[in-house]
């Protein structure tokens, strides 16, 4: 290829990968596409995202900020867990549209795409669990490709929409979706604004603008894709296996806790229609205590229980409910 085309077409390559960070419908250049290869567009802000956390060098740290962090994590987990995994992945329990915007709103504010998208690829993980169609198996593409490498390749870029259509007749969901970095941008500004408030009004706090952006976003945010990676690496490698799925997927208490109950991910791929993920009293599940609650004051409906083979099941196989040596069992 001439020098001229090749810079032509390198130039709109980057003009075009710039563009979908602000709108994720800009076509992609029509090229070999390597599934595992890493797209510098989606690399870069992600590792700025990490390197913004030092800006707590100069910031420092304070209670406020801290507490800020803590409550975004929680609520923003939350939303993942209940509405983007349980309610718009799994169709777990209804929710009128604007509880379903709101909270996909709040889903958006963890900076992990937008609903059709997450959904779709969640789908999708359960359709070809630990195959080589598995975007994000530990099994087939290495524990840290699952972690965070595969959501940057241009192969996972896109929103298969033919696998949500039931998501996509809603265009504010397709509107969060396109613009995935709206809520995002909007919800650092708060924080900003928020800090400089608090600094005017409330000096005692001992909290800015600048510790509250890198605190309540940066910090809070990085804090939560870990977790929620864990999920797609982690659980699928270390803990117990109560049911013999055809995947390797585990359940595991301390994940459990660190997700607010996405942890038992054996269970959750043996029963994916449950709304519950910790199947007995003792596996905390705090989504789903929640969502029990929101259930009963009529904010959500129709929850679907844990279904009755589950129990079933467990009882049969209780005695083999002690694989924890990090191998894949058969199907
Ligand atoms: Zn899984
Ligand atoms: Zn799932």
């Amino acid at each position: 290829m001439p020098t001229f085309e090749k810079t032509l077409r390198c130039s709109k390559g980057i003009v075009s990968g710039l563009a979908r960070w602000f709108d994720t419908s800009v076509p992609e250049q029509a090229e070999e596409i390597n599934p595992h290869k890493p797209e510098w567009s989606r690399l870069a802000p992600f590792i700025f995202m990490h390197l913004a956390c030092c800006g707590v060098i100069w910031v420092g740290c304070s209670w406020t900020a801290v507490g800020v962090a803590a409550g975004l994590y929680v609520v923003r987990m939350f939303a993942v867990t209940a509405f983007y995994h349980r309610y718009f992945s799994h169709r777990t329990f209804r929710a009128s549209r604007s509880v379903q915007f709101l909270f996909a709103v709040l889903g958006n504010m963890a900076v992990q795409r937008g609903p059709l998208w997450w959904a779709a690829h969640h789908r999708h993980h359960h359709r070809h669990s630990d195959t080589e169609k598995d975007v994000h198996s530990p099994h087939t593409h290495g524990a840290l490709w699952s972690h965070m490498g595969w959501f940057t390749s241009r192969q996972a870029f896109a929103t298969n929409a033919k696998a949500v259509p039931d998501l996509a007749v809603f265009p504010e969901l397709r509107f969060l979706d396109r613009f995935d970095i709206l809520v995002p941008f909007l919800l650092a500004w708060a924080l900003f604004g928020l800090g400089w408030l608090l600094e005017v009004v409330a000096p005692g706090l001992g909290t800015n603008a600048w510790q509250l952006l890198v605190w309540g976003f940066f910090i809070s945010t990085i804090a939560l894709y870990h977790a929620t990676y864990t999920i797609n690496s982690l659980s699928h490698m270390v803990g117990s296996r109560r049911f013999n799925t055809s995947d390797s997927s585990r359940n595991n208490f301390w994940l459990a806790l660190l997700t607010l109950g996405e942890g038992w991910h054996n269970n959750h791929h043996f029963n994916p229609g449950s709304v519950r993920q910790g199947f007995f009293w003792w596996e905390i599940d705090l989504t789903y205590y929640v969502l029990w609650a929101m259930g009963k004051v009529g904010i959500i409906s129709d929850l679907r229980p844990v279904a009755a083979r589950v129990y079933e099941h467990a009882g049969r196989h209780a005695s083999n409910d002690s694989s924890t040596d990090g191998t894949r069992e058969a199907a």
